[in-house]
């Protein structure tokens, strides 16, 4: 077994957070200790901050918003992100090092979750510098005479960003820098598992960009009452969240009071549906990889393969194949593809899950457990459970971990309506050699986004929601960047 190499393994991020300009540790000096998933060690620590401090951060992005010329000035903001991104760019290979130990994803695999947000961040400032928040529509008739009315897009104000653990850094560049470059300020919550994907944003932004102090702050914590603490604010204006439909629930209803706008993006249970002229041997090992690379911790992963019964042995055996020969392993060893879970609670919790479909019917093909050649580290095996009741609960929950459920249909509306047969609808796929019949199954999922023959939906440039439990709102494409704006109609004089 190849074992890491220390000038290249765990690396303890910020412990600091960011408040109203200043890194610093909350008054206690309470910390929050960092477990690497890989070797079950502690990598370090972070501050383990109060109500108390989210309040003060509350209170600096609320002056920031109201008493500068942040939300003003675009040509700033945009000099300030170009700041940000180069800087990003060259603290690169530290926060790679920093996601893989708190997360455990593998470095081959990180280039989605370090280079892509990087890029988004160029993306972003571009995107505003270009964007027109003053739009005249001309002279209308009124019953009083003619009017001329201007939409002038503005910024929301003080926006509360709390992120998961899964994909750190990407999430938390995909829910500030969109909200910072649309002229708002921000209080950013990351997950306890993760802080330092957050902690290292607030320390590049505080040492190497000309960000006023209480723009962007970042505020780390152990307890759940410090997000809570930021959705109930009646400072904050809009709640940007990325995480389980349970906390967006939550979020949702703390929200309530003060009419908050609130952008979800929550859990999925996504389904592929392979029709039967579909080509296997190109869809299967491709969605086999999708369920293992980020050890299945991804939202829009179609973890529940509808397949049609005539061919049903034919593609369990390609998926089998796949997952059998699926390089499981140290995160730091380029080559392997799926790392540890992030916690021994999540491992848990997707064992329990495999435990719940045995235990309703469902056949473990291979997986179901830990791999014995690595008992350090939290690691599931790859898992396909075939014969799966698509009520069961492990069909109906999302698990979170490299499984995937199999279920068999007869026809393509039986298939269409297993897919539909869940709370959710963030993503879906479906398979077939005829990509018109295809597109016509595409249209008639309940879900928010859909990849036809491996081709993603996802990007930077498309816009991305979730329907019914799964979100609401859009990240990305121009929706992503108006979500933070609030449009003021004016309307004067011809
Ligand atoms: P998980 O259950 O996988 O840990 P969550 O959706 O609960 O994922 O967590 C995502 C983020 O939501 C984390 O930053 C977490 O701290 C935060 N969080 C958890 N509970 C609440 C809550 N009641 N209000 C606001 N934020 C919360």
């Amino acid at each position: 077994m190849t074992t890491a190499q220390p000038e290249n393994g765990p690396l303890a991020g910020e412990p600091r957070m960011l408040i109203d300009g200043e890194l610093q540790l909350t008054e206690s000096g309470a910390m929050f200790g960092v477990e690497h998933p890989a070797t079950e060690q502690q990598a370090g620590d972070a501050t383990d901050a109060t109500v108390a401090d989210m309040e003060r951060a509350i209170g600096a992005a609320r002056r920031a918003f109201d008493r500068t010329e942040w939300s003003r000035d675009a040509g700033f903001r945009f000099h300030c992100l170009s700041q940000l991104h180069e800087a990003l760019d060259r603290n690169k290979e530290r926060l790679r090092r920093v996601l893989i130990t708190e997360v455990g994803c593998p470095v081959s695999v990180t280039g989605s979750q370090i280079e892509s947000p990087i890029d988004e961040v160029k993306h972003w400032a571009e995107h505003g510098r270009d964007f027109e928040h003053l739009v005249d529509t001309g002279v209308h008739d009124t019953q009083l005479g003619p009017a001329r009315r201007k939409l002038h897009y503005e910024p929301v104000g003080v926006v509360g960003a709390i992120t998961p653990w899964n994909v750190p850094f990407y999430l938390n560049i995909a829910e500030t820098v969109p909200a910072l470059m649309a002229g708002n300020t921000v209080v950013l919550k990351p997950a306890q598992l993760t802080p330092w994907s957050g902690s290292e944003l607030g320390r590049i932004v505080a040492e190497e960009t000309d960000i006023p102090a209480g723009v962007f702050n970042v505020v780390t914590a152990n307890a759940n009452e410090v997000g809570a603490a930021l959705s109930a604010d009646p400072r904050v204006d809009m709640i940007t969240f990325t995480g389980s439909t349970a906390t967006g629930r939550a979020i949702l209803a703390a929200g309530a009071p003060t009419i908050k706008k609130t952008l979800l993006e929550l859990g999925g249970k996504s389904a592929h549906i392979v029709l039967d002229d579909a080509d296997f041997s190109a869809s299967l090992p491709l969605a086999a990889m999708m369920a293992c690379v980020m050890s299945g911790q991804s939202c829009i992963l179609p973890s529940r393969i509808l397949l049609p019964r005539k061919r049903y042995d034919e593609g369990l055996a390609i998926l089998q194949a796949s997952m059998e020969n699926f390089p499981v392993g140290d995160p730091w060893v380029a080559g392997n593809m799926q790392g540890p879970q992030i916690s021994e609670t999540q491992r848990k919790k997707v064992l329990g899950l495999i435990q719940s479909g045995i235990a309703s019917g469902a056949r473990v093909v291979t997986g179901g457990g830990i791999p014995e050649t690595l008992p350090v580290g939290y690691y599931v095996q790859p898992t396909l459970l075939a014969d799966v009741d698509p009520d069961s609960q492990v069909a109906q929950e999302e698990i979170f971990g490299p499984v995937l459920t199999v279920t068999p249909y007869d026809t393509d509306d039986e298939a269409v309506a297993i897919a539909n047969n869940t709370i959710y609808g963030l993503s879906g796929e479906v398979s077939s050699a005829d990509v018109d019949r295809a597109f016509a199954v595409a249209e008639r999922m309940r879900t928010g986004n859909v990849t036809i023959n491996g081709k993603s939906h996802f990007g930077v440039n498309s816009p991305f929601g979730g329907t019914r439990q799964s979100g609401l709102g859009y990240r990305n494409g121009a929706q992503g960047y108006t979500e933070y704006l609030h449009i003021k109609t004016i309307g004067m004089p011809a």
